[in-house]
């Protein structure tokens, strides 16, 4: 029978803890008396650096109850690679990430174990709806996707981070060592069987969104940067295109010069180009560099992630 690890990773979570641990073991009970998961499944909470009790209340719900299971991060290292700490930690069969503030519907796991059981290796968490996002937020969304697909980024469309994995896929993502980290673009390019499940997207259970606006844009930035060069190569597209358009400029300032008595010095013809190519010419600077951070940021080969201790 397949022993089934849950991995919860946690920013500032105590509002949601309790709740969370209770429904997530009722749940792992229930499958267990259907005879779909082993005695010994188990969920790992990870602490990514919290600043409130949350490492406590995992101490505690680890202490009584041999089910649960606790990693602590040594700082915040962010979303991403909280997880990855758990799922290159973890023992099992096949094992499912979750976020802690229970959006996502828990009740497709069983869903999701069934899926595997058939063989699938990956199993994707699909947000059929996304009503309770604000309109920014799924707007944004949908333009992301899009974007990332229009690259040529294979991602699902509105899945996050919400999936099952199988150990032999577990063991292919221990191959894979980069440090900017953008997993819902790097599990596809895992290539084993995977299938879909949909569910609907709740309101968070308690507290606040630990993904403020500058974590958004940190990992939309890397899920773009950490796949795809397109961008590279767009900037070496406009420069060609304004050297065509410059081309033709030029005859047609040459052929007025001479052989027309209308060549007024024109300011805007002069001042206007330098503006154009000034933003064009520092946007693609900042997108160079971008690139560069990246390199930069992985030639270091630092740890994704430092265990400080766990129950
Ligand atoms: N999280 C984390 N480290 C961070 C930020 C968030 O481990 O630096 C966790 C958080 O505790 C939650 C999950 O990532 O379990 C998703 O965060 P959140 O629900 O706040 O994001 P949202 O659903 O608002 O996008
Ligand atoms: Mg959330």
């Amino acid at each position: 029978m397949t022993t089934l690890t849950i991995v919860v990773p946690c920013h500032n979570e105590e509002a949601v803890l309790p709740e969370t641990s209770q429904r997530l073991l009722t749940l792992l009970g229930a499958l267990h008396e259907q005879g779909k998961v082993a005695a010994d499944s188990h969920v790992v909470f990870v602490d990514d650096g919290s600043h409130d009790s949350t490492w406590t209340l995992i101490e505690d719900l680890a202490a009584r109850e041999p089910r649960i299971r606790g990693l602590k991060l040594s700082r915040n290292y962010g979303h991403q690679n909280a997880l990855l700490a758990g799922l290159m930690t973890v023992e099992g069969d096949a094992v499912i990430s979750v976020d802690a503030d229970l959006q996502d519907d828990l009740s497709v796991i069983e869903e999701m174990v069934s899926t595997y059981d058939k063989g699938t290796d990956i199993v994707y968490g699909v947000r059929s709806t996304r009503d309770v996002d604000s309109l920014f937020k799924r707007l944004s969304a949908v333009m992301y996707y899009k974007l990332l697909n229009w690259m040529g980024v294979d991602v699902v469309f509105n899945h996050a981070d919400y999936r099952l994995l199988s150990r032999r896929s577990l063991e292919a993502l221990k191959e894979y060592s980069e440090v900017n980290l953008f997993l819902r673009g790097l599990i596809p390019t895992l290539g084993f069987p995977s299938s879909i499940v949909s569910y609907e997207r709740h309101e968070r259970f308690a507290g606040e969104s630990k993904y403020p606006l500058h974590k958004m844009l940190g990992l939309a930035i890397d899920g773009v940067t950490s796949f795809s060069a397109f961008p590279l190569r767009l900037i070496a597209g406009l420069g060609v295109f304004v050297f065509l358009i410059s081309m033709g400029f030029s005859v047609w300032v040459l052929w007025t010069r001479v052989f027309t008595d209308n060549a007024v010095p024109g300011w805007a013809s002069s001042v206007l180009p330098m503006y154009l190519l000034g933003g064009i010419q520092l946007f693609s600077i900042g997108v160079l560099g971008e690139y560069i951070s990246k390199v930069y940021m992985e030639t270091k080969r630092r740890p994704r992630y430092i265990i400080e201790k766990s129950v």
